[in-house]
């Protein structure tokens, strides 16, 4: 994709702070990091969200995400991380090139927090789960 900021960065177009490369999957620092280390870790195929990935691109990104998180934790003093995988603008991705977000949580920082949560009336929990399920079957 021509356009896309995360390809030119793939392409070596724009520059990054690249912690790790490999043939499927590159993870660099956020450039607007939530806290010290943010990184990002991304497919070099370019697909825009996590469901229209394919599998074997998946079980690349999911090797270097953990190769990274490990590191983090070895490296940077920290008590915890957040992976996070924002998919549609709805949901606040801003970058339409599918990219997972490890933010390290340290000392009173802030961790990331989902949105408030609720409660499922009586048999709503059943008839959301066999929809699910169902269109997983398919
Ligand atoms: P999103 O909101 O799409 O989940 O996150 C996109 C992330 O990409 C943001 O956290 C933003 O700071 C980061 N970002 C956007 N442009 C660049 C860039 O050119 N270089 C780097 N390293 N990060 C970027
Ligand atoms: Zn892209």
């Amino acid at each position: 994709m021509t356009d896309c900021i995360f390809c030119k960065i793939i392409a070596g177009n724009i520059p990054c702070a690249k912690i790790y490369e490999d043939d499927a999957t590159l993870a660099f620092l956020d450039i607007g990091p939530c806290s010290d280390g943010h990184t990002l870790v991304i497919p070099k195929k370019h697909y825009e969200t996590l469901d229209q990935c394919d599998p074997e691109t998946m079980a690349a990104v999911g090797e270097t995400l953990t190769n990274v998180a490990l590191a983090l934790v070895n490296a940077l003093d920290i008590h915890g991380y957040n992976v996070v995988c924002n998919n549609g603008s709805q949901a606040g991705q801003e970058v339409p090139h599918l990219h997972f977000h490890i933010i390290p949580c340290k000392g009173n920082q802030k961790c990331v927090k989902l949105a408030s949560q609720g409660q499922y009336a009586p048999g709503q929990m059943e008839n959301i789960r066999k929809t699910i399920a169902d269109a997983l079957a398919r």
